[in-house]
């Protein structure tokens, strides 16, 4: 099914249950008047000039404006480019031309980010942009407006004629391991990986799905919004950007069922809780008791965080979800009904109607279960390519329809699957292999360290040495790299403990919430001398 069909199935199904509800403003939708306006808006984008095929652009944080964009781009067969918040002139300019972008849709400002400015910079360079149009314009107020009953019936005429197995959308890549890549997704795609994610959720029409994670990533779009039309759920966004108490504000607000986050954000959250109940009583409390689970995906989910936000945020059917935006995402995920060790210390199963193997990174050759290798990954998720790169789409997926995720990991007997990292953040210290992830999880057990992350820096003696960035709770003694070799020894290998430790307040991020190890290693080297 096209999304298009998908939402008018959901809003005829369940026309007064809560669609939207967009905390900045205050704002609810039902399914049947998110749909009007999401017409509305089609039609907007037709007197506009938008053809089925044609790249559509949307530049914002999240916000309503974002979900109907979305939707609407999605009813008349446009290929909807999303684009990442943080973004300045040069990224945003590459983007647009490399996507062949013709209208895009934007705020006009946010914080420090003056989209409409930025816009206007880079327009003389995109050849093939025609239009900018502001949310907060009398232009996109137009969008909005009544369609006639000629656009209804165009629209209905185009949307007959799409098909599911047709582009939807080209979405970045977080940049995490370099520059970005337009990963090229259909409906089918997209549409089937957000209904089958919600499946195994057990998502219902009562169920209040919160959003803080960004919109324009898979994340947020695919697993949040595209799994809410599939079983009538209400996405709730509790704001333009990430910010821990006005998330669980809103999930307290709007009694949501469900929470999405980057471990960084459930860290953060926790903090405000702990704050909360700390013995100057100067924090926030927040009812969580409406949650019952969520997700936590997007980089290695630290055990610790994960047995907190089951026992301290109410969130007993959390689940980890893996995967990446070439899968649509989600190629593996834990179920509800996992055990408790399955739940917080894997990823889960392999998702269903997909594949997966182990494999050899250097000989592409199936390996056992039980030993590490490179996920691959083969089935409906995966996408249609690298848009306009068939040289980085042929790298990417194999002959066979295999999608190489350049990320390490093991597949248990049991079929539960470990990622141990990715193979460009493999340390090898005097020719050991060693998986930064495995030092992290063990450094969040000293009960004064919130966050860690833990990256190969060059040494002349052994190629790479170990270094670590801490973030610790506050007030507590200080650490260095002697606590923690004290710490640690007697517990893991001699090699594996950092050399170098660092304590920081943050940690370089993407805006997807990712930890941008790239930078991390170039900033420890400057730090190192
Ligand atoms: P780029 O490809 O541009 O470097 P990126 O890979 O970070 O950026 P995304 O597609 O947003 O961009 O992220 C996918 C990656 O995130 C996966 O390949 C994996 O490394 C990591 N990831 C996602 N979920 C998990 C998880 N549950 N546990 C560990 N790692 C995860
Ligand atoms: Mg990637």
């Amino acid at each position: 099914r096209t999304i298009g069909a998908t939402l008018a199935a959901t809003a005829a199904k369940y026309p007064e249950s809560d669609a939207l509800i967009d905390a900045a403003v205050d704002r609810t939708w039902t399914w049947s008047q998110f749909r009007r306006d999401v017409l509305a808006l089609a039609a907007g984008l037709l007197r506009h000039g938008v053809q089925p095929g044609d790249r559509v652009a949307l530049w914002s944080p999240n916000r309503f404006e974002w979900v109907l964009t979305q939707f609407a781009a999605a009813e008349i067969g446009a290929i909807l480019v999303v684009i990442n918040p943080s973004y300045r002139r040069h990224e945003l300019a590459y983007a647009l031309t490399q996507s062949g972008t013709s209208l895009v849709l934007s705020a006009e400002r946010f914080r420090d980010s003056a989209y409409a400015e930025m816009l206007d910079d880079v327009r003389d360079q995109v050849p093939d942009l025609r239009e900018v149009v502001l949310f907060e314009s009398e232009v996109f107020a137009a969008m909005l407006t009544e369609p006639t009953a000629d656009e209804v019936a165009t629209i209905a005429e185009i949307a007959a004629g799409l098909n599911a197995a047709d582009p939807i959308n080209i979405q970045y890549t977080s940049g995490t391991t370099g520059s970005p890549k337009g990963v090229t997704l259909t409906h089918l795609n997209i549409g089937n990986n957000g209904y089958l994610v919600g499946a195994l959720l057990e998502y219902t029409e009562a169920d209040r799905i919160c959003l803080p994670v960004p919109f324009y990533h898979c994340f947020g779009m695919v697993m949040g919004n595209l799994a809410a039309i599939a079983f009538g759920c209400a996405m709730v966004i509790p704001g333009p950007a990430f910010e821990p108490k006005a998330t669980l504000g809103a999930v307290e607000k709007y009694r949501c069922t469900s929470l999405y986050g980057v471990p960084t954000m459930f860290i953060a959250e926790l903090a405000v809780l702990d704050a909360a109940g700390g013995a100057d009583g100067d924090g926030e409390s927040f009812d969580l008791s409406s949650l019952r689970t969520g997700i936590m995906a997007g980089s290695p989910c630290p055990e610790q965080v994960m047995r907190r936000v089951i026992d301290e945020m109410n969130m007993s059917q959390v689940s980890i979800c893996y995967g990446m935006t070439e899968t649509s995402p989600v190629s593996t995920q834990t179920r509800m009904d996992d055990a408790l060790d399955l739940r917080v210390g894997t990823v889960g199963r392999v998702g269903p109607h997909l594949e997966i193997k182990i494999a050899d990174p250097l000989t592409g050759e199936t390996l056992p279960r039980g030993e590490t290798g490179e996920f691959r990954t083969r089935g409906y998720s995966v996408m249609q390519g690298y848009w306009n790169d068939p040289e980085k789409t042929a790298e990417a997926i194999d002959a066979d329809g295999w999608m190489r995720t350049g990320d390490l990991g093991v597949m248990g007997e049991d079929g539960y699957a470990r990622i141990t990292g990715r193979i460009k953040d493999m340390v090898i210290r005097g020719g050991e292999n060693i998986y930064p992830r495995e030092i992290e999880e063990f450094l969040y057990t000293h009960p004064d360290i919130v966050d860690a992350q833990v990256i190969g820096v060059p040494d002349e003696k052994y190629g790479e040495e170990l270094m670590a960035w801490v973030r610790v709770r506050e007030g507590a003694p200080e650490i260095t790299a002697d606590t923690i070799r004290e710490f640690a020894t007697g517990h893991i290998s001699r090699h594996k403990i950092p050399k170098y430790v660092r304590v920081v307040d943050e940690f370089p991020m993407t805006v997807t919430g990712k930890v941008r190890k790239v930078e991390m290693r170039d900033k420890s080297i400057e730090f190192l001398g």
